[in-house]
């Protein structure tokens, strides 16, 4: 095992889902978000939690993380959330994901390799209502799928839409709604009534019960984590992801030595340094050069001086005993003590998210269960 490693609670990833599906309730869909490795957890571990709860829809970034995925299971539904390349078309079908449409270009390349496969392609139409990413943009909708729906061998299963604001802006986001609605309705009404309509991710779940429709795409929540630093409201969610790591080397230091590169920080009174084999090229953020803290025997401890690529060291003179091979928390709980996603992401000025996106291949991932009796303790 490497000294540093993520931590990946599976027991709280499936409560987290649990609650997601209290909160949409029953007859809503639930497509979890799995890009980018699953936000740094694993999509591969997170799938094969979440395929025996119950969910069948997983929502990926591109082809290549869909044909990776389809490899867990034959029979889940795999949708690639961004806009689908022509070399991406043969793994279309040879891993049966379903795309999403953004151009009549693309609906007619599928067609065409539907036609020559002599098989139908599955398609959701993604609607720009205001993300300004990717999407038909709302006003040309009706004229899109008027074309599309003459391509024999796409059939159209749904329509989707994505919240630039649904953590910041609950009106824009309402005002998105109602479009959204509008503009499918301008599908034929046959069409719709056997069409999925999605367009909720996590701020929307947690703020926005309009929002639901058919199915939810949850991402950030999931693993436990806010889409923000502020994002106010009570959630019954807990971290999936804990970063841990051991003191590799300890030294006292006097006062006036400075400590790592640039010589940023200077030691203002004798003390003891405990140095981590973490840094930067796994993902803990440069940022926190003499700004973040971690955990050792349960007591906070001072990040000084810049981190580097493969090491950070920390200022442990206020916690006796430390020793060579203690565990540190980087991110997680230790004791009653905690540092949170959201902590970090606000010293070093991002959201959550890039924060476990960050973490490296090099950070050997370990997944836990932490056994029936917690699980049935909080499902109370
Ligand atoms: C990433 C993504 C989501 C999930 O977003 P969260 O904020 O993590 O819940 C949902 N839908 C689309 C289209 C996405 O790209």
């Amino acid at each position: 095992m490497s000294n540093t490693w993520a931590e990946i609670d599976l027991d709280a990833l499936k409560r987290n889902i649990e609650y997601i599906r209290r909160r949409v309730g029953e007859h809503v869909r639930i497509m979890a978000v799995v890009k980018d490795d699953g936000y740094g957890h694993g999509a591969r571990e997170i799938a094969e939690a979440l395929i025996p709860a119950g969910i069948r829809w997983y929502g990926v970034a591109n082809t290549l993380e869909g044909v990776v995925l389809r490899s867990v299971d034959t029979s889940v539904s795999i949708m690639v959330l961004g806009p689908v390349f022509s070399e991406d078309i043969p793994d279309i079908f040879a891993y049966r994901l379903t795309p999403i449409i953004v151009d009549y270009e693309t609906a007619e390349q599928l067609d065409r390799e539907a036609a020559r496969r002599k098989t139908r392609i599955g398609v959701h139409v993604k609607i720009d209502t205001g993300m300004g990413r990717i999407g038909v943009w709302h006003e040309d909708f009706r004229r899109f799928i008027k074309d599309v729906k003459r391509l024999k061998h796409v059939s159209v299963e749904g329509f989707l839409s994505h919240f630039p604001a649904s953590d910041t802006d609950i009106g824009f986001s309402r005002a998105q709604i109602s479009l959204f609605k509008q503009v499918v309705e301008t599908a034929d009404q046959e069409e719709i009534k056997d069409c999925l309509l999605h367009m909720a991710n996590s701020a929307a779940i947690m703020k926005i019960p309009a929002s639901y429709f058919d199915l939810v795409r949850p991402g950030i929540m999931m693993y436990g984590l806010l889409p923000s630093p502020t994002f106010g409201g009570k959630y019954d969610i807990s971290p999936v992801l804990s970063l841990k790591t051991r003191v590799s080397f300890i030294k006292k230091i006097k006062k006036g030595m400075t400590v790592s590169y640039g010589r940023t920080y200077k030691a203002k009174k004798d003390t003891v340094i405990a140095t981590l084999p973490v840094g930067y090229g796994d993902g803990y953020n440069r940022h926190l050069s003499s700004r973040g803290r971690v955990l050792i025997r349960g007591k906070y401890a001072p990040v000084v001086g810049r981190v580097t690529m493969d090491q950070t060291m920390v200022d442990v003179g206020r916690i006796p005993g430390v020793k060579v091979g203690d565990e540190v928390v980087l991110i997680g709980k230790q004791g009653k003590n905690s540092i949170t996603a959201e902590e970090i992401a606000k010293l070093v000025g991002t959201i959550p998210y890039e924060i476990v996106c960050a973490i490296n291949k090099r950070v050997e991932r370990v997944y836990v269960h932490r056994g029936s009796e917690h699980m049935a303790k909080n499902n109370l």
